[in-house]
């Protein structure tokens, strides 16, 4: 069966002070109904392009140069703003984090959740409250906190209202913008079940942009690895975790403190993340700081291949399955 939405290298740019630069390049992927896909990178690995292009809400000065997004097999209008309205909310919609800024702080709860079903479904108001009460419920709060104003809320209940207001048009992808960054450990823990409740419940497919790979164990499928603009590594939570095969998710697991060995502290990987304008303007974008590098990774971009169910964007693996394939013959 096709799948709910396929990205088909999509490749962004920036203009930026003059100069144009490239925020992802070349991106593809597929998300089934139902699926959780978690996108993972460090502040300018391009995820948040990436899921802002799907969900139509790229800034002006971005450009769609390649490629493109299809929801049930058709073309999106990703980057045309007026195009798109019709699909936001009720196809995709976002939850951002922070939700103090997203909520109005001067209205009731209930009123911000029954705004959208007014504007974009056209109910009428009371329709519109009996439809936010029960998003309350499904949300996990009792429909009488409803004439709450957003401060009287803790942080976790807020987060709950911006899903609540996510899910209001019956979306069937829901994007999660570090939904859970701002929260507690246990209020984040307590989202990311909510979550899971949901997308069984609803049948909702998920996309959870993160830099913390313990948000994607406890919550996706499949996770996508991105790096300066590209996807490295796709592959389910179980093989990545258990076997990472390039060698920047690799030190992404190794940073993760584990209280079972002792370890506590985040380990930094060593070296700086490449912004939009410091690239290395040619080869793998990780070998300055690659432990693994080799003679061909500063002068040649590693193509992004399949190895069963995985794809490795990394010379040295495919070096290293070739050998492995040489040697069974
Ligand atoms: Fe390291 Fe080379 Fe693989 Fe890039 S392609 S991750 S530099 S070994």
């Amino acid at each position: 069966s096709a799948a709910l939405l396929e990205v088909d290298g999509l490749s962004v740019t920036y203009g930026l002070m003059g100069a144009s630069s490239r925020a992802i390049e070349n991106v593809s992927f597929a998300l089934g109904a139902g699926e959780a896909v978690g996108l993972v990178g460090e502040s300018g690995s391009g995820k948040t392009t990436t899921a802002m292009a799907i969900a139509g809400l790229l800034s002006p000065n971005a450009r769609v140069s390649s490629g493109e997004v299809r929801y049930r097999g058709n073309v999106l209008p990703i980057d045309d703003d007026a195009a798109m309205r019709p699909h936001r909310w009720s196809e995709t919609s976002v939850v951002f984090q922070g939700a103090m800024n997203a909520l109005n702080p001067v209205h009731r709860i209930i009123t911000q959740i029954a705004e959208p079903c007014m504007l974009k479904l056209g109910m009428p108001r009371g329709e519109a409250s009996a439809r936010a009460r029960e998003l309350l419920e499904l949300v996990g709060i009792p429909a009488d906190r409803g004439t709450a104003y957003p401060h009287e809320l803790s942080g976790g209940m807020r987060q709950r209202v911006m899903i609540a207001m996510a899910l209001a048009c019956r979306p069937s992808i829901v994007i999660g913008d570090e939904p859970t960054t701002a929260l507690d450990v246990i209020t984040q823990a307590q989202i990311l079940k909510l979550l899971g409740k949901l997308r069984s419940q609803l049948r909702l497919a998920l996309i959870l942009i993160t830099h913390d790979l313990s948000v994607v164990a406890e919550a996706c499928d499949r996770v996508l690895i991105m790096y300066s603009g590209r996807i490295v590594e796709e592959g389910t939570v179980a093989e990545i975790f258990a076997q990472p095969k390039h060698p920047y998710t690799r030190l992404l697991i190794d940073s993760i403190p584990n209280p079972a060995n002792g370890k506590k502290m985040i380990r930094p990987i060593p070296g700086d993340p490449p912004n939009l304008m410091n690239r290395p303007s040619s080869g793998c974008a990780f070998h300055p700081r690659c432990p693994s590098v080799m003679a061909v990774c500063p002068t040649e971009v590693p193509s992004i291949d399949q190895f069963g169910q995985e794809r490795v964007a990394c010379h040295l693996y495919r070096s290293s399955q070739e050998d492995r394939g040489a040697s069974h013959a």
